[in-house]
């Protein structure tokens, strides 16, 4: 037997002592869990603010643990090997699938919203679904490696070429995180929130400026910093109702810039034709992320980001309580949670 945590509607869940599940095909693999990260869309899942999810559900997809079990023909993976979990579940035969795009598949189901996720002890999932981990990256970290995996999409997104000025509105876990994929590709980096620590943080992990927007006019400052210019890119990891409006403010992007956006707030921004058409900006958006475990996994491995104090909350997967008490019960100190599985 074993644990599984369901939410089985918005602000409920139960946890649930279930079988160990069965292989359902021959090219399936049984993992056993060793970390799953909290993200925000497991925040909105649980508050029913996440318009991809359904109900009843299992949340989790930062997944990572141990392949226990393998089908008869798998070939990728073997028992033993510390392993994580791809998120996207894609049909192969769309237009989006056959252009590359599976991320944004038309058939996309998604671990932890869409299906059941790894909130759970053990989970089955396809070999082609899992990207072996080298036993230098521990598994608390190994849970980080879904959201490097949207950094390195969005910033692939936006085309980020060395010698990019770039703007990152937030510096929570997904902005930490695209800053350093933009110093890993050559960028100076300008960040912003209202949080002294979280900014201070970003300092650590390279950036160039920070500016508090409490504290400072933002548009003075990237006008300064970059000879008013303005930046060539902006990405908006703030993900709140106004804060992608915020990136079109006159000085802010330069003429043919670029601005990111990866919310999925529900209500409308107010950016007007003259706003995209005056600089001929392009507003490109990013959804998860397509073929980047691996490449992730290659830089993981080779030391190239700080990963130091990105994991603020680890929680054992036996005090799973707490981990909804914090989203009950949002506490600063607490910005990314892992729960371990032992
Ligand atoms: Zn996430
Ligand atoms: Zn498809």
């Amino acid at each position: 037997m074993m644990k599984e945590v369901v939410i089985t509607k918005p602000y409920e869940y139960e946890i649930r002592e279930v079988p160990i599940p069965e292989l359902e095909d021959d090219y399936q693999v049984l993992i056993k869990m060793k970390a799953a990260g909290v993200c925000g869309s497991d925040y909105h899942i649980y508050h029913g603010a996440n318009p991809n999810s359904t109900y009843p559900r299992i949340p989790g997809h930062e997944n990572a643990g141990v392949v226990v079990k393998v089908g008869s023909k798998v070939t990728r993976v073997k028992e033993g090997d510390r392993v994580v979990v791809d998120l996207i579940i894609t049909c192969g035969q769309c237009y989006q699938c056959k252009i590359g795009r599976e991320n944004i598949c038309e058939n996309v189901k998604v671990r932890g919203s869409g299906v059941d996720g790894g909130f759970r002890e053990y989970f089955t999932a396809p070999e082609d679904d899992v990207y072996v981990i080298p036993n230098s990256i521990d598994f608390k970290d190994a849970a980080l490696i879904e959201p490097f995996a949207i950094g390195a999409h969005c910033t692939n997104r936006g085309k980020v070429v060395p010698g990019d000025i770039v703007f990152i509105l937030g510096t929570g876990t997904i902005g930490s995180i695209i800053l350093q994929t933009c110093k890993n590709k050559g960028c100076t980096v300008i960040c912003c929130d209202i949080d002294d620590e979280t900014l201070e943080r970003a300092k650590a992990y390279g950036a160039d400026y920070i500016i508090n927007s409490r504290k400072e006019n933002v548009v003075e400052r990237v006008q300064e910093i970059t000879n008013r210019k303005g930046v060539t890119i902006a990405f908006d990891s703030a993900c709140f109702q106004g804060s992608l409006t915020s990136l079109f403010e006159p000085g802010l992007v330069r003429n043919a810039g670029r601005v990111v956006n990866l919310g999925f707030t529900t209500a409308p921004e107010s950016i007007s034709q003259a706003m995209l058409a005056q600089r001929e900006l392009d507003l490109i958006s990013s959804r998860m992320s397509c073929y980047q475990f691996e490449p992730v996994i290659e830089k993981f491995a080779n030391n190239e980001f700080n990963l130091d104090g990105l994991v603020t909350t680890p929680i054992k997967f036996d005090e799973i309580d707490k981990v909804f008490h914090y989203m009950d019960n949002p506490d600063p100190k607490v910005k990314k949670m892992v729960i371990l599985f032992d």
